[in-house]
């Protein structure tokens, strides 16, 4: 792994001390490449990954939009094949992981089915595999305690807020107690402070749960609030660039956002990001990507 340490960057695991304690990576991605199509119109979206994550992790995936951050994330839950490259999850081949169902996802946009109850959209990966009824209703009910929604549990998805739907999708990921949960942007529809408190909440419900997470954003802010590790990542073909480790003590809370070393992080990611475009050949010409990055927020 390419791994440019920025200068901001502490020893490994600071930010996850139960870490160290798990020998065997959740996930293990080596020489991993991926080329969606053939010929002369094929688009390779990644490159030569490799990327290991240790149990109780949190780790971001950040850079531009159409750099592979998505790609990389289905190829982890095996929702596509790597063209190249081997991807594990829990020391086994991803497809094996997914078979037994021992990820969860949540993407960006909640899709909860509509004309089902939220305590029964949260109980459907428990009903797919079979689960007895009593257990099911149990461990949702479980689970939407966890997000704080229980009260809602009768109510009808469009009855609930975004943030709300989306902390559904949250419990319904996070029913069947899997060891990995990947989440793609969920709370990029989001307003600002919704999203801010979507964090807190993530970061309570991550502390509690003990789970890995692998979290897709393109908000250098919720990168670094969240992370234990942010991955940079380059532009197409998406490669990782940079390795930034995350050291602000836990709990993260409201005084984390205001602390010198959470701006001295930001500052780290951001430079991370725009590193790319300073070393690439025909550097000169990309000022303007550096430009257009900064106009679409990333920075
Ligand atoms: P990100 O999530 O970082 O915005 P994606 O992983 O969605 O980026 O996409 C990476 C690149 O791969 C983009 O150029 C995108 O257009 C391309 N891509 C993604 N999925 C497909 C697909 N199914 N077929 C063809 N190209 C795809
Ligand atoms: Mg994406």
């Amino acid at each position: 792994m390419t791994e440019i340490r920025s200068s901001a960057t502490q020893p490994a695991g600071t930010g996850a001390a139960p870490a160290r304690s798990d020998a065997q990576p959740v996930v293990e991605i080596s020489g991993a490449g991926k080329i969606f199509g053939s010929g002369p119109t094929a688009v390779h979206a990644l490159q030569g990954i490799d990327l290991s994550i240790r149990a109780r992790e949190f780790v971001s995936l950040i850079g531009p939009s159409g750099c592979g951050k998505s790609t990389l994330l289905r190829l982890i839950g095996d929702l596509i094949p790597a063209s190249i490259g081997s991807v594990k999850v829990n020391g086994k081949p991803a497809r094996q992981a997914r078979m037994g169902r021992e990820y969860g996802i949540v993407f960006q946009a909640p899709v909860l089915f509509e004309w089902r109850t939220i305590d029964r959209n949260v109980e459907l990966p428990l009903e797919i595999s079979g689960r007895p009824a009593a257990e099911r209703r149990e461990r949702a009910l479980e689970m939407l305690r966890l997000v704080e929604l229980e009260e809602f549990a009768k109510k009808y998805p469009w009855q609930l807020s975004g943030g709300m739907q989306q902390r559904v999708a949250i419990a319904r990921a996070l029913v069947i107690d899997p060891k990995l949960l990947l989440m793609d942007e969920p709370f990029g529809a989001l307003d600002e402070m919704t999203r801010e408190r979507m964090n807190s909440e993530l970061m309570s419900i991550w502390r509690r749960t003990h789970t890995t997470v692998v979290f897709v954003t393109h908000s250098i802010p919720e990168a670094v609030f969240l992370s234990t590790r942010v991955v940079v990542m380059s532009a197409r073909p998406g490669r990782v660039t940079s390795v930034i480790d995350v050291d602000l003590p836990q709990p993260r809370t409201f005084e984390t956002r205001e602390s010198e070393r959470y701006f001295e992080l930001v500052t780290a990611v951001r430079e991370a990001l725009h590193q790319r475009d300073l070393d690439a050949p025909g550097a000169r010409e990309s000022n303007g990507d550096a430009a257009r990055i900064r106009a679409e927020g990333y920075a």
